[in-house]
Order: structure tokens, then C-alpha cells, then sequence
């Protein structure tokens, strides 16, 4: 049953992990599905699996098969209506598209339906009974109201009651736990067997922090796993319920042995910084969890609509306090996205002469590189004003992403004079600014798309990016590297100082997109360029049994 429901204008904020969903890409009202299905490259989600034994491969096989029951969850939290009648009354386009979108509703364009006759999209999904206003939930009292692991449901007496994710789902939870014991049972793994055996607990519970706790300790695994209700996206009503998801993963040995060195560097980085000392007198923090992985299998949550191409968990703010988070950097999807939207992105954007200087591994370097800078420069302000968080308040995030970007930036530089990294840096700075396209094609609403304008405004002013009279941009490297510094200062001291009415002011002037880079970024549209990837995912993809 689909019911109407007017859908808010004001939609979720997207964090780190989610690649800017609900954002509504490049607006064309009642566009063909045949048009709709453009803005998606289909990709071979595929990783090297030469190194891994029979077992572990085994064990992969296991974990797609759980995998694949979170991805039946969510299409029940997500449409809960008939999928087969659905699909019955479709046209082929209309098929594929709505197995993209795990529904009738575009995720790309602000969840609109594009099925004739369907209403739409309830902002609580199938979280809350469907007819259930803000009102009726908020009087109502329930002991689960913020649990993220409880349905909200209706009883025949029309009173709403707390349903257990576990008991609502309770044959496919239980076939999923079996799924994860029975792949423990595979693993010589001690740190992977012992989490599969919790998160397997885990599932038949609704008990995720312990397993999340554990989680957290995994270090030597080749093989990891993301599975269980997860994020609160879906949850447009009031962010309280999450949406099963599961990603399958493969550690990158060689790039998580290369962030390791790189970590080491930050105390001497620290000091180099181009601010007084006053500004970078803390130690930089080493001690987070960063390494890169292959996906080789996404469901539920994570594969509607965009890919996320990080994950950084667990959401549990307590568990953050106690132990930090992992943050995983997916390096094969990251590759797709690569070389099927930025690449024709710079095709068109970017100077002919320096096309070549655009690298997949300048790419992924910068998207470390920002990653570990994120422990560069202070926490606190130097003024008595408290932590930077809560002196720049909202302002805070977009100056945090303008400064790993910046500072990322400045890492790469500084470990290329020192001979520690392999590459030029015109070719991260190229890169970098082509990277800038393919992401302000999403707006610059969020924290991220903030911090590029920022980075991309401030370069442009000092003359390190050209716009031609073509329309095409060119990088001056030399510009660049004195703009790196001279953007880093200016942050760094914005952050010390916690100078609230300075960053709204900054933020007010120079985070904006300029109307002629609005215009080239529009022409991508005309020109076909993939907004996002799907995946042709599976084991025999991969080869697996
Ligand atoms: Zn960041």
C-alpha cells in the first residue's frame, strides 16, 4: 500500500559515510526513467582475491549469503509493499531503476516518485506506521520511541506498540546469525572469528554495542565486515531507527602498510605548519583507525541510490568516546567513481595539457591524505574560548573539511620535498581540482561541498586556478604551493582563535559555487556524465563458489 504523504523540502544532512544521498542532484522534474538511468555507470565490483586461501574464500561466500538478507530487510523498511506486484506493473528501465533505488522513489532527486500513481515517500519509511503524525508519536508513551532497533507499529486497536527489530525479522535473523557462526567456524582468524561469532549474537538480539566494541579491535584481518541495522538516514521523521546494510570487504595490505608510515610523520608535520606555535602546540593524534579495503558486495542501505565510498563507524557516540571509530576507506569503489565520472569530468574541465597529470593514485592519495589530516593542527582554541567545536558552533564542520583538505594537501607536499612520496605535486593539485568538479556537482550544501568552495575560491583568487576563456581550468603548481600555505595559515589561526563571527563571515563570502563554474558544471549534465555508479556485484563476479 503506498500512501501520500507530503515529503518535507528541508531533508537530512548527510556525515561522512554517506555519499551526499538526499541531495537533489541536477533537478529535472518528470525526466524519462530512460534518462534517469543515465546518471548510473554500471560497474564490476571486483577485487584481486589471489592472496586469500580457500577458507577465507569460503568464508566471503558466507558473508555475501548475510549480506544478502540485509539487503531483503532493508527493501522492507524502505518500500514495505508488495515488491513483485511492483515490479509486475513496470517496464524494464522501470525495473532497473527502482532495484537502484529500492523503491519507487529516486534517491538522487530528493526521493520523487517516478512510478505513475505512487505517492509519496512516507519521511519515516516503514519505521512508523505510515499515517502516524509527529503529534501522535511524540504523545504517545512508549519505551522505544529512540531505540534504533525497534519498529513503531499500529495494533488493531489503532494504538501504536514497540516491536523488537529482532522478533519483527526474527526467521531472517536467525538465518543470518547462522550464516556468520558457520563462517567463524571457517576463520583461523582469532579478532575476525571472535566478531563474527558477536555480530552473529548480535543480529538474533538487537545487542550490537558489545559486538561493535569488538569490532573496533579488529587489526590483522584480511577479511572484514560491515552487517546490522546501521545508519539512521532512512529515518526522515526523526533519525532514530536504522536501516540494515551490509558491506563485504577486503583489506588493501599495501596501501594500510603505506598509512601507517605516513601516521608516523605527523609530529614532525605538526611543527612545520606555517602558523606561530601557539597554534600547533598539541600533539597530533595518531592513534585512530585508518585503513583502505576492496568492497566486493554492498546491500540494503549503502547500495540505494549513491555509493558511499568511506566508512567511518561505529554511529554509538558513548562507544566513540571510549574507543574512537574505524574509518575504512573503499579504494576499488573509489577507483569506479574515478574512472567513470572524474575522468570524462577532466575531459572536458580541465586544460588538454594537463590531462595526463590526472592519476588514479594522486586521487586516492589526496582522499588519504585529508583523512589523516584531520589529526593535524588543534582541537582547542588558544584564547580560553573552549574547543574549536564549540566555539565555531555550526560553522565548525565546513572549516574542519576546508582544513583536512588543505592540510592533506600540505602532507603531500611536504612528504614529496622530503622524498617519502612517489609522484609530482602538479599532479595532486590537478587532481585535486578536478576531484572539486565531480563534487560540486552534488551542491555545495554539505560540509564537504562547503570546504571545496572554500579551498577552490581561495586558490582561484591568488590565480593557482585559471578559468579560461574556453571554460576549461588550468592549475599553476607553483600558485598552488604558496596558496596551500597561505589558506592552511588563515584556517589554522580562524580554528585557534574559535572566531565565531570571522567564519560566518567567511563562510557567508566564499563558500558559494561562482555562477560560471555553476554553468560548466551544468553542461556535464547535457554532456552525460555519470552522477553515480551501480553494481553488477555477486559471487560469480568474483569468481566464488
Ligand atoms: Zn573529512
Amino acid at each position: 500500500m503506498l500512501r501520500t504523504i507530503i515529503l518535507g523540502a528541508a531533508l537530512a544532512m548527510p556525515v561522512a559515510c554517506r555519499e551526499y544521498k538526499y541531495r537533489n542532484v541536477e533537478t529535472a522534474t518528470m525526466e524519462p526513467v530512460s534518462e534517469k538511468l543515465k546518471k548510473y555507470a554500471s560497474v564490476k565490483l571486483t577485487a584481486d582475491l589471489s592472496h586469500l586461501s580457500e577458507k577465507e574464500k569460503q568464508i566471503l561466500s558466507l558473508m555475501i549469503d548475510a549480506a544478502q538478507i540485509c539487503d531483503s530487510l532493508y527493501w522492507q523498511q524502505t518500500f514495505g509493499g508488495d515488491v513483485q506486484a511492483l515490479l509486475a506493473q513496470a517496464t524494464e528501465d522501470e525495473r532497473k531503476f527502482i532495484a537502484i533505488n529500492y523503491g519507487p522513489w529516486d534517491v538522487l532527486d530528493g526521493n520523487k516518485p517516478f512510478i505513475k500513481g505512487v505517492g509519496e515517500k512516507p519521511k519515516g519509511a516503514w519505521f512508523y506506521p505510515p499515517d502516524m503524525t509527529k503529534e501522535e508519536f511524540e504523545k504517545a508513551d512508549l519505551p522505544c520511541k529512540t531505540n534504533p532497533y525497534t519498529y513503531i507499529r499500529r495494533n488493531a486497536e489503532g494504538k501504536l506498540y514497540c516491536i523488537p527489530y529482532s522478533e519483527a525479522h526474527r526467521a531472517e535473523c536467525t538465518r543470518a546469525a547462522e550464516l556468520l557462526n558457520k563462517a567463524a567456524e571457517l576463520a583461523d582468524n582469532p579478532e575476525l572469528k571472535t566478531f563474527l561469532n558477536a555480530r552473529a549474537y548480535a543480529l538474533i538480539s538487537d545487542g550490537y554495542p558489545a559486538s561493535d566494541r569488538i569490532w573496533l579491535d579488529m587489526k590483522t584481518s584480511h577479511l572484514d565486515l560491515v552487517i546490522g541495522p546501521i545508519e539512521h538516514y532512512e529515518d526522515d521523521l526523526f533519525n532514530y531507527k536504522t536501516a540494515y546494510e551490509a558491506f563485504v570487504l577486503v583489506k588493501d595490505q599495501e596501501w594500510s602498510k603505506k598509512l601507517e608510515k605516513f601516521k608516523a610523520f605527523l609530529p614532525e608535520l605538526q611543527q612545520n605548519l606555517p602558523v606561530p606555535s601557539e597554534y600547533k602546540q598539541e600533539i597530533p593524534g595518531t592513534e585512530g583507525d585508518l585503513a583502505a579495503y576492496d568492497a566486493v558486495y554492498y546491500a540494503g542501505d549503502c547500495n540505494s541510490g549513491s555509493k558511499t565510498i568511506a566508512i567511518n563507524l561505529p554511529n554509538d557516540e558513548q562507544i566513540q568516546l571510549e574507543k574512537g571509530t574505524r574509518r575504512l576507506q573503499l579504494k576499488n569503489v573509489m577507483r569506479a567513481k574515478y574512472e567513470n565520472i572524474l575522468l570524462p569530468i577532466a575531459d572536458r574541465l580541465i586544460v588538454p595539457e594537463q590531462r595526463a597529470k590526472i592519476t588514479f593514485e594522486s586521487f586516492f592519495s589526496n582522499v588519504m591524505f585529508h583523512e589523516v589530516a584531520h589529526g593535524l593542527g588543534i582541537k582547542n582554541t588558544i584564547n580560553n574560548r573552549g574547543t574549536v567545536k564549540n566555539a565555531l558552533k555550526e560553522t565548525y564542520s565546513p572549516f574542519e573539511e576546508a582544513k583536512a583538505d588543505i592540510l592533506g594537501a600540505y602532507m603531500v607536499t611536504q612528504l614529496l620535498d622530503k622524498g617519502e612520496l612517489q609522484g609530482d605535486a602538479e599532479s595532486h593539485y590537478v587532481t585535486f581540482v578536478a576531484s572539486v568538479f565531480r563534487s560540486v556537482r552534488f551542491g555545495s550544501v554539505s560540509a564537504h561541498g562547503k570546504a571545496n568552495m572554500i579551498g577552490f575560491n581561495f586558490f582561484r583568487d591568488r590565480g593557482a586556478i585559471i578559468r579560461q576563456a574556453d571554460g576549461k581550468y588550468r592549475v599553476d603548481a607553483a600558485k598552488t604551493r604558496t596558496a596551500i600555505a597561505a589558506l592552511a595559515e588563515k584556517i589554522l589561526k580562524l580554528q585557534g582563535d574559535g572566531d565565531y563571527q570571522r567564519a560566518v563571515q567567511w563562510l557567508d563570502e566564499a563558500a558559494k559555487i561562482p555562477a560560471d563554474l555553476q554553468k560548466d558544471i551544468d553542461g556535464l549534465k547535457s554532456a552525460g556524465i555519470p552522477v553515480d555508479i551501480v553494481f553488477e556485484q555477486g559471487k560469480s563476479v568474483l569468481g566464488l563458489n
